[in-house]
This record gives structure tokens, C-alpha cells and sequence, in this order.
């Protein structure tokens, strides 16, 4: 049970909204276009998009959380080492079937982790609501497809979507912005994905093709995945602004640490830190009619399981067991290799415009987990492919001009395919509390328990033979430790077992848990003993909460997490404004 501190200010709305990330902004914004009193409360930083590019071009490692500050107070996982802030047992394990290192990523500021999002906006495939009906695995949703399609078409006008009926999606549809077309690369992996019978297709994407929303079009500055210079890429932040601009109030820097149950059984209020002032923290609490959680995957089952108390003794929402149960992200194998023809990376939106058609959705689903494998628009890296390139040349002893067309010639013959796996839900892929606790605040870390089943291992297996086939069909080459030009591997279950094994040089060949999608720990469904929310996103226990995100999903699939969670928000939104008769007083 963590102990309350003194409260000595108060916060007061019809509903507060416990994160402004990219779905509690959107839904902050529609309930206050509803007319209602919203208060958002996150943990987070406000984020200065200048000062984020700056922080960015000065930092010497460039990944995904290098333009953001992470607070002491709000703290998240590194990319580099995540379990700087999570507590996994044998996260470093060869054997995926027992533990494979969780790398669940996000971030902790206003706006949430789309800041670093890479703009893929995919609706999910109707087969994924119901992949124990279609294909005997995994579990029903308790709506479908169907019933979130207005939504979908709502959060594609509300985001800024760019596609066509060419998309990789689950059915043609209108898109309110023209596609982002394919890049040169994509169209040459398409060429070799075509004559072995699969092909490549743009991603819908959140990207401005043309100026929408009062924001610019994209101009190709390619550091989308990591921050968007000029906003042309959508991230939680506008939502955020609008519902300011539309009457909801934001207190940034107010970390939630407990949700207080009353004798009725509702939620009574919340309790905060405001570290806006970072030395001298003040307590606060927070009270409305109804209270949405929307933190995130990690930090919305943290805080349930943080708020143990006399009235929820197993957490808030808590009854089922189920919070923080079932984790999905993704399994995956990157696969990258040398072309003779030049292919002309990092040109356009990185990561990725395009995805493989095939292997997304169908009756293998019986047997192995479906695949998203993209085509990445930065070479063997990034942000730092032309680096390292210089780096191993200089080392060669090159300098001059022979040492700019060494890295010139290699960095426009990198092509790099990233494969994606679904999971499917287990109860003991979880996250508890930790015993080790955060150096600000004193509160238990999250403590991870993840690993691979059969479906998804054979699923990522499928995946790399693909990838390694479409290489070899563009004439792949790598290099071996001496420098000389080799063949990829052969895609045998024996070469893949020595990549699982960590046997392969992981330039070419890296087997990874995905770090973009963490879903499932607040799972969904009709029955109160087996699910957390019901079809509405409303707690079975405890009736004016709601705890909207990826959180919620009963499967993951293996599309782009984000727009599912944001139309679930809006089915949300609407069902709370119908409900409680929050304009009558
Ligand atoms: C590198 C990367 C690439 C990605 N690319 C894509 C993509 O292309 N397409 C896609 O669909 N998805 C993508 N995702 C996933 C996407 O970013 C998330 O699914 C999405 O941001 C989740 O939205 P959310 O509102 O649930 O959480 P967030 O956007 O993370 O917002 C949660 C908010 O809650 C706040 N908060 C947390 N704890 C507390 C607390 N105790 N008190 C108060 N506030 C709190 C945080 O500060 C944050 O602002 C990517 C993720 C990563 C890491
Ligand atoms: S390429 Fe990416 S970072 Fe650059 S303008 Fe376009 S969306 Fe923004």
C-alpha cells in the first residue's frame, strides 16, 4: 500500500483524464467538445519541440528517447538498457520459450509516447477480433470490426491520414489525405517480393502528404520515428492542444501515484505529486464524477496495482486478477543484407512507407502468428548507417575520396527488412510491482515476466525466411568478420536456431522482442471474472472509471497498436457523455 501524503490542493472537473498522451488528449478534446469539464493530469514534462530537435542533433547516440527529457519524477524505460527502469529475471536469455528481454518503450512527457511514434495508422483486420472463431487461437473480442469502424473513420480525420486503395489495410476505404508514395527502395523489394509471389504495398500513415490540420506537409526531414521537426508527422500533443483550446485544463508534471476507492465502491478521488516545481513537490488530489486512466500499457496497470487499499485489496479494477496480466508487444527478426544495385536508403519518412501484402492475415493463422514485415527507409540504421559505414572504412585505413565512396557506395546498397510477429495473450506474461523501488518518489519499479510461445517462434521463423528469400532474390550479399563478401544464411530451422541461439553476427540477422506495441494488461471482455473492462472500456469493479489504451486489447494482431486504442477512446468518450448526466449537475 503506498502512503498517502497531506493534500494541500485540489483539483476539481466533471473528468479527469490521468494521462495526456495520444489517447487521453483525443479523448480530453472530444469530451470537452461534448461541453464537459475536463481536467488532464500527466505525469510528464510539457515537450519544446525546438529544443527537442536541438537535443536530438547534439546527442552522440540518437535513439527514439533522445530528444526528450525524462523527468526523475515520471521515469521510463531506456532504450539502450530498459531494464534501467524494468526488473526482469534472465531478461538476457537465448531461450525465448522461457524469457526473452521485454523492450517495451515509452515515454513520460505531455503528449505522450507518439512523440516518438512512427506515424503508422493501421486499423486492425476483422479476423483479429475474432481469431479463436476464424482460427482456434487465441480469444474473441467482445466487439468487432464493425463496431469500430465509424471510429476508425473519425481518429483517420482527427489524425491526418494519408493512403489509398493500394494500402496494406484490411479493406479500400477513403483516406482524407493523399497516400505517401512508395520510396525507390520499396519499389525495388517490391520488385523481388513480386516474383516470389508476395509484394509490397504504402502504409496509411499520420503523416501530412499535403498541409492538413493548420499543420505542413512532410518535407523529407527523416527523423520522423524520433521527432518531427515541423509537425507534419500527427503525435498526442495536438489533441492535447485542441482540448485546451476547446476549455480542458492540463496539469503537466503531476505524477498520479493512487487511485482512492469509496465505500460505494466508486472511485473517491485521485492522489498526485505536482513536480512542477521539481525540488519541492506539493500534493494534491483530484476528484470528479468520473475518472479515465489512459497511461499507457506499463504505467496504467502500475498505477491499479499501486492503489492497493481497504476497499481494493488486490488493486483497483483488480477483482479478475487480470490487470497487468497477458503483456503482448511483438516478436521479431530484423534481416538486412548488401545489394548490387544501388537502392538509395534514407530518402523519405524513416522508418518505413512500405509493408509486405502478404502473410498479414488467412488460414496459416491456424499454424503460426501473422507477420508485419516493413521495408526500412534508413538502411542498415537509422540514424547512424552512413556512420558506422565511415567508422569501419576509417578503420580499413580509407581516407580522402576513397573513404567517401566506400561509404557512399555501401550506405545506397543497404536494405533492411523488419519483421514484426504477433503474440497472443498469457496470463503469465505480466507486469507486477517490483521490490526495487524509483530513486524520486519511492515507488516499486515494474517488475516483467515475458516470453515467446511456439505460434509466435514459428511465426518469426516464417518471417525470416521471407525476408531472407526476397534478399537473396535482390542478389544480398553480407560480410563476414573478415571483411570478405559472403551469401546470407540459408533459411534452415538449423540456421535459425543458432540465430535464436545469438550464433549469427546480429548485423544481419537480430532476433528482438518489439518495442512498439505493449497491449493486453487491462484486457477487455463481458465477463467480469476474466476481463478488467468491459466493451465500453468502463471497470467492471468500480462504475465512473474507465481505463482506455492498447491496455484493453483481448489479441494484438500484428498491425500498428496505435488507431485501435484511439477508436476505442472515442467509443469511450461517447459512451461516458451518454451515460452520466455529466451536463445536469
Ligand atoms: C518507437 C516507437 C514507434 C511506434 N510507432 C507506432 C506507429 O507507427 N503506429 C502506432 O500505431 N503506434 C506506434 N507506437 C506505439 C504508440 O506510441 C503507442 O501505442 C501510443 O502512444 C499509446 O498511446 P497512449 O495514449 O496509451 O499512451 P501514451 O501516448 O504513452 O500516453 C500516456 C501518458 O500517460 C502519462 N502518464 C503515465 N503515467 C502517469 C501517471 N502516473 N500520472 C499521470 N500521467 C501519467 C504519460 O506521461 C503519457 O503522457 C510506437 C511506439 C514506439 C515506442
Ligand atoms: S520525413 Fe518525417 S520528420 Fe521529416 S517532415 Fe516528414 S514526417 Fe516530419
Amino acid at each position: 500500500m503506498v502512503p498517502e501524503k497531506t493534500p494541500t490542493e485540489v483539483i476539481d472537473a466533471d473528468i479527469v483524464v490521468v494521462g495526456a498522451g495520444l489517447v487521453g488528449g483525443l479523448m480530453s478534446w472530444d469530451l470537452s467538445l461534448k461541453g464537459l469539464n475536463v481536467a488532464m493530469i500527466d505525469s510528464g514534462p510539457l515537450v519544446d519541440r525546438a529544443a527537442a530537435v536541438r537535443r536530438f542533433k547534439k546527442a552522440p547516440v540518437k535513439d527514439n528517447n533522445a530528444p526528450y527529457v525524462t523527468a526523475p519524477y515520471a521515469p521510463s524505460p531506456g532504450e539502450t538498457d530498459p531494464w534501467d527502469y524494468y526488473v526482469q529475471k534472465d531478461h538476457d536469455s537465448r531461450d525465448p520459450l522461457k524469457q526473452v528481454g521485454f523492450t517495451g518503450l515509452y515515454v513520460r512527457n505531455v503528449g505522450g509516447t507518439s512523440w516518438h511514434f512512427t506515424g503508422h495508422a493501421e486499423r486492425m483486420y476483422p479476423n483479429d477480433f475474432r481469431e479463436k472463431s476464424a482460427y482456434g487461437r487465441g480469444e474473441d473480442w467482445p466487439i468487432s470490426y464493425d463496431d469500430l469502424v465509424p471510429y476508425y473513420e473519425r481518429v483517420e480525420r482527427a489524425w491526418g491520414v494519408a493512403g489509398d486503395e493500394t494500402c496494406v489495410a484490411p479493406e479500400k476505404h477513403a483516406y482524407p489525405l493523399p497516400v505517401i508514395p512508395l520510396t525507390y527502395l520499396d519499389e525495388q523489394v517490391n520488385r523481388a517480393a513480386a516474383a516470389l509471389g508476395d509484394g509490397v504495398g504504402p502504409l496509411p500513415q499520420c503523416r501530412n502528404s499535403v498541409p492538413y490540420d493548420f499543420r505542413p506537409q512532410c518535407c523529407g526531414n527523416a527523423s520522423c520515428v524520433f521527432i518531427c521537426p515541423i509537425g507534419a508527422k500527427y503525435d498526442g500533443s495536438v489533441h492535447v492542444m485542441k482540448a485546451e483550446t476547446a476549455g480542458a485544463r492540463l496539469y503537466h508534471s503531476h505524477v498520479v501515484y493512487k487511485i482512492e476507492v469509496g465505500d460505494d465502491g466508486k472511485i473517491k478521488r485521485l492522489h498526485y505529486a505536482n513536480y512542477q516545481d521539481e525540488n519541492n513537490p506539493v500534493y494534491g488530489v483530484a476528484k470528479a464524477r468520473v475518472y479515465v486512466i489512459a497511461a499507457h500499457g506499463i504505467e496504467t496497470p502500475r498505477l491499479l496495482l499501486l492503489s492497493k487499499g481497504e476497499q481494493a485489496p488486490n488493486g483497483v479494477a483488480n477483482s479478475s486478477d487480470q490487470v497487468g496480466r497477458n503483456l503482448m508487444s511483438m516478436g521479431g527478426v530484423d534481416s538486412r543484407a548488401y545489394v548490387p544495385e544501388p537502392v538509395y536508403p534514407l530518402r523519405g519518412p524513416v522508418n518505413a512507407t512500405a509493408a509486405f501484402r502478404g502473410l498479414r492475415d488467412g488460414a496459416f493463422r491456424r499454424d503460426f502468428a501473422c507477420i508485419e514485415a516493413i521495408i526500412i527507409n534508413g538502411g542498415f540504421d537509422e540514424t547512424s548507417a552512413p556512420i558506422t559505414e565511415a567508422e569501419n572504412a576509417i578503420k580499413a585505413g580509407l581516407l580522402g575520396k576513397s573513404l567517401r565512396d566506400r561509404v557512399h557506395n555501401r550506405t545506397i546498397r543497404q536494405v533492411y527488412i523488419d519483421n514484426a510477429v504477433e503474440m497472443l495473450p498469457n496470463p503469465d506474461n505480466r507486469i507486477n510491482l517490483a521490490e526495487e523501488r524509483t530513486k524520486v518518489m519511492d515507488l516499486p519499479r515494474p517488475k516483467i515476466s515475458f516470453k515467446f510461445d511456439e505460434y509466435t517462434m514459428e511465426g518469426i521463423y516464417q518471417s525470416w525466411v521471407r525476408s531472407l528469400n526476397v534478399l537473396m532474390q535482390m542478389g544480398g550479399r553480407i560480410l563476414n568478420k573478415k571483411g570478405d563478401w559472403i551469401d546470407p544464411p540459408k533459411p534452415t530451422r538449423e540456421e535459425f536456431k543458432r540465430l535464436v541461439e545469438g550464433k549469427l553476427d546480429p548485423t544481419y540477422n537480430d532476433l528482438a522482442a518489439g518495442y512498439a506495441l505493449i497491449s493486453g494488461t487491462c484486457r477487455m471482455g463481458d465477463d467480469a471474472k476474466t476481463s478488467v473492462v468491459d466493451p465500453w472500456c468502463r471497470s467492471h469493479d468500480h462504475d465512473n472509471l474507465f481505463i482506455v489504451g492498447t491496455c484493453n486489447y483481448v489479441t494484438s494482431g500484428v498491425v500498428s497498436p496505435s488507431e485501435t486504442a484511439a477508436a476505442l477512446g472515442l467509443r469511450a468518450a461517447d459512451h461516458i457523455a451518454a451515460t452520466f448526466n455529466l451536463h445536469g449537475g
